[in-house]
């Protein structure tokens, strides 16, 4: 016996092979694989082919053979979250709806501001369980990659408690967790001093220990009138971008210039866009800026969407990730809202499933997942279906069956 493992047979294989990644999709333009299997070897897919001949290639090798249909999508990238937090925001939520203004739920000690004193109040072990918790739903709905911000500790000894917790997190757990440092998601309210001086203390004292910590590579800042100025942020982002990480911006949000920044700084990506209008989307669409919706975030505001379908038609790339947060997404279900957005956008399937696949993975600087062919990390998902359509057309209640994530199995719902 060697260590090789063979899966299948699958109605269909979606390999997300051979698409763009800017631009419109058409579902014709999809690569759908039938009866198909996949050789596992270690934590990599090694081949995909007829399962049949593969079965016949490969002597001496472990067979996982699947009764049913089932269709195989690659896992999941979520590439923006704000899973590593303490407490809730249930009042928020409840006063928003109740029709509450942002600064009559701030003045009742909600907002961004309250999950920070909660998550300052919580120890390391307990962000780490939290996130822990968090990502393996995430996990369970399909998503074996997830990015996972800082943001709620606000001072240097506080963003680098949640960074160790996310870190710790990541090892113990089979996903792939990416973290992000966010000490610029608003000016702390205890902080004496300017924004100015605030972001200066930050990237002196805070950068050099996340290189030094191996802790994060990515540098995001929300830019807003709530948050950051373009013109706070850009010094901040010019050090980030000399010290060698890659830069993501909370952009548009509610109002536009951030994404001018992030197309400035080419950015990885450029999130929110909600209040995206002609010029942010032109100037998006002609980068390399991946521009990535975050539906979760309307969804919990009860606001407008990401205008997706015409950052496609300009000719962007398109991500879709949860923003899974305690204040604007508390829902946390990707394959949900990435279906709802699409329906809300007109998008097609292969955008859809491209902005959570290898649009999403690009979103992150990775190259070696999001799509299945051999030499790719073996993360992908089992739906039993064996027509792809019904995934996106259950909006996200028909969830994987069986997830792999490495080369190994995390639950199969067979058994
Ligand atoms: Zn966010």
């Amino acid at each position: 016996m060697n260590n090789l493992k063979l899966i299948g047979p699958f109605k269909q294989l979606i390999p997300m092979t051979g698409l763009p990644i800017k631009g419109a999709l058409t579902d014709e333009q999809l690569v759908i694989l039938e009866d198909t299997g996949i050789v596992i070897d270690g934590e990599h897919i090694k081949h995909i082919g007829k399962f049949h001949d593969l079965k016949q290639q490969f002597k001496d090798i472990q067979i996982q053979e699947l009764q049913g249909d089932h269709t195989c999508l690659p896992g999941f990238v979520d590439a923006h979250t704000h899973i590593c937090f303490g407490g809730t925001r249930a009042n928020d939520y409840a006063m928003r709806n109740a029709g509450k203004s942002y600064l009559e739920i701030a003045k009742a000690g909600g907002g961004i501001w309250d999950t920070v004193v909660q998550t300052r109040k919580a120890s390391k072990a307990e962000l780490v369980k939290g996130t822990i918790k968090r990502a393996n739903r995430h996990l369970k709905n399909g998503v074996t990659t997830l990015e996972v911000k800082s943001g709620y500790g606000l001072s240097v000894d506080e963003e680098l408690k949640m960074l160790y917790a996310i870190k710790e997190a990541d090892e113990a757990i089979p996903s792939d967790l990416i973290p992000t440092c966010l000490a610029a998601h608003m000016l702390p309210k205890d902080y004496e001093g300017s924004a100015e001086s605030y972001l200066e203390e930050i990237s002196t004292k805070l950068f050099p220990l996340l290189k030094e910590e191996n802790l994060a590579n990515r540098i995001d800042a929300f830019i807003e009138e709530s948050a950051f100025s373009a013109s706070q942020i850009k010094p901040y982002f010019e050090k980030a971008q000399k010290m060698g990480f890659d830069i993501t911006v909370h952009a548009d949000q509610f109002s536009t210039s951030g994404s001018k920044v992030a197309v400035d700084f080419e950015a990885i990506s450029a999130d929110h866009l909600e209040a995206s209008a002609v010029k942010e989307i032109e100037l998006l669409a002609k980068s390399d800026v991946i521009a990535t919706a975050l539906p979760g975030a309307s969804l919990g505001l009860g606001c407008a969407f990401t205008p997706a379908r015409r950052l496609l038609d300009a000719g962007g790339t398109l991500a879709i990730a949860s923003d899974h947060n305690p204040g604007s997404a508390p829902m946390g279900d990707l394959l949900t809202q990435a279906a709802i957005l699409g329906a809300f956008e007109k998008l097609s399937n292969a955008e859809v499933i491209a902005g959570i696949t290898y649009r999403a993975a690009a979103a992150l600087n990775l190259t070696d997942r999001g799509t299945l062919e051999a030499g790719q990390l073996a993360d992908f998902n089992l739906f039993h279906t064996g027509n792809y359509q019904e995934i996106l057309y259950n909006q996200g209640n028909l969830k994987p069956c069986v997830v792999f994530k490495r080369g190994v199995k995390i639950f199969d719902k067979h058994h």
